[in-house]
């Protein structure tokens, strides 16, 4: 699908029009024609003989125009009859925050990402790439919620700028921020693409970009500017190179951490010693059979340390280690032996991380044997196509496997690993796969593995408007899973 978007004003509205129908007989024909800006729609009433141009879209003119075209104005989600979705607000950063809460609202329902994101102001994380200005945060949520492909804004009417690709770590597409300049304004005012409406991964797209981190992972970015600028000696603005800064979360405000008051105690399934057994927040599983609960938990020591073994002493023989693998293997004889289910249990081991926690997924039991092929192609696109993620190389051992052991056992290594528990009666099979801790990593990878598994597409995120359970639906949750688990209780059984 080919597309056209053209920044418009209302002073030269009908030049750009033809404008637009030159470049349609020359570098079209396009599928859909979208143009920005602010144009009173008596001119847009005066644009002419436009039967040789496919659909018209215009985003945030003023007024009505009687033609027929499609005018979109305000916020919304608009849907083409081939399916193209464009996510837009045409509003200004008072509106926006005027609207905030029906905004949110509104794309806070979408199911599935949009393909195109059309907005006025730029969200703060994209104008931090540019430092030219502070954009609004008000755009933040709501470009994460949508997930576009492509983000088109108008607000910087003399500038041309287009982001480098990078990566929307839930659903793997990738993305593109671009702002186009206005028609009058000497800069690039038009930006034609292809698009692939193809949704998902797709096995063909093999070429490597040159992706950047994604600038919504980034930690808000505003003192930092401040700190990064200073005047030097001859007034001149001096700019220090941009550092890397580890992440670093307190206890007191660790969602893991007991320490913090906020943490989630009616998620709480049970707590031993030194660890602690909770539901998760947006479920990947759900409920299958005589499991009347999701079953995917989390085991989590109560020490805030960032991976299992940070060189605590005689790490293998330590009640962390012995109360975490008892905790582990009482959910596998539980899954297996109650709800007749095989289990995988997903953990990311880095110095990066900030409060260690092991995933317990359920899967049936007929599902488990494909397991080594999800995770096969999920590792093919994850070291095909982002070549500066971590490239990951899983090796398969035995649990009990002395190789393995001296992996887990050594506090320098940082490693993923996926245990595969086909019954509760024999040793498990490990997947590892080793990493340098400043390698970038895909943080969903496990999910998204089981989510392959599982077939559930639509489950891959957490905080989809799938997957996300009310307090009282975690409550129900939490006691359904004790009421299952209580006879394999390790705190209940000694
Ligand atoms: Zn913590």
């Amino acid at each position: 699908m080919k597309l056209l978007i053209a920044h418009g004003n209302d002073a030269s509205f009908l030049t750009l029009i033809e404008k637009i129908k030159k470049l349609n007989a020359k570098a079209g024909p396009f599928t859909h024609i979208l143009i920005v800006g602010d144009v009173k729609s008596e001119t847009i009433d005066n644009i002419g003989d436009v039967s040789d141009l496919p659909t018209l879209y215009i985003f945030g003119a003023e007024g009505e125009s009687t033609i027929d075209i499609v005018q979109l104005n305000g916020f919304g989600v608009y849907e083409c009859q081939d399916k193209l979705t464009i996510g837009y607000t045409t509003q200004t950063t008072k509106q926006l925050n005027e609207s905030k809460k029906a905004l949110w609202n509104k794309f806070k329902q979408l199911e599935d990402p949009v393909d195109i994101f059309i907005s006025r102001e730029w969200s703060s994380k994209v104008a931090a790439l540019n430092e030219l200005f502070s954009g609004t945060e008000l755009l933040d949520n709501v470009v994460k919620m949508t997930q576009p492909k492509y983000h088109i804004a108008y607000g910087d009417n003399n500038h041309y700028f287009e982001s480098k690709p990078f990566i929307w770590e839930d659903s793997n597409e990738i993305s593109r921020f671009i702002n186009i300049a206005d028609f009058d304004s000497a800069k690039k005012w038009a930006y034609a693409f292809n698009l692939d409406m193809i949704k998902g991964e797709s096995d063909n797209c093999t070429k490597k970009l040159d992706l950047i981190d994604s600038p919504y992972n980034a930690p808000s970015q505003k003192r930092a500017l401040s700190t990064d600028k200073h005047i030097g000696d001859n007034n001149k603005v001096i700019v220090e190179p941009k550092q890397k800064r580890a992440k670093k979360v307190l206890p007191s405000t660790c969602h893991f951490c007991f320490t913090n008051a906020s943490l989630a105690d009616h998620m709480i399934i049970s707590i031993g010693n030194s660890s602690y057994l909770t539901i998760v927040k947006g479920p990947l599983t759900t409920p299958k059979g005589d499991m009347d609960f999701s079953g995917h938990c989390l085991l989590i020591p109560i020490e805030h340390i960032p991976k299992y073994n940070v060189g605590q002493d005689k790490f293998s023989e330590s009640t962390l280690v012995k109360e975490m693998t008892d905790y582990e293997n009482s959910v596998v004889k539980m899954n297996y032996r109650k709800f007749d289910m095989s289990t995988i249990v997903f953990e990311i081991n880095s110095e990066r991380s900030i409060h260690f926690h092991k995933q317990i997924i359920p899967v049936p039991k007929y599902l488990i044997m494909k397991f080594e092929a999800a995770l096969d192609r999920q590792l093919h696109f994850n070291n095909e196509n982002f070549f500066n993620n971590a490239k990951l190389n899983f090796k398969k051992y035995s649990s009990t496997n002395g190789e393995y052991l001296k992996i887990r056992d050594d506090p320098k290594s940082n490693y993923l690993q996926f245990t595969v528990y086909e019954t509760s009666e024999v040793v498990p099979k490990v997947y590892i796969a080793m990493f340098q801790s400043d390698m970038r990593l895909d943080l969903q990878f496990g999910r998204r593995v089981a989510a392959f598994l599982l077939k559930l597409p639509k489950r891959i995120k957490w905080d989809s408007p799938a997957c996300l359970q009310s307090k009282e639906q975690e409550i129900m949750e939490t006691e359904h899973f004790q009421k299952g688990y209580k006879e394999f209780d390790i705190m209940t059984q000694i």
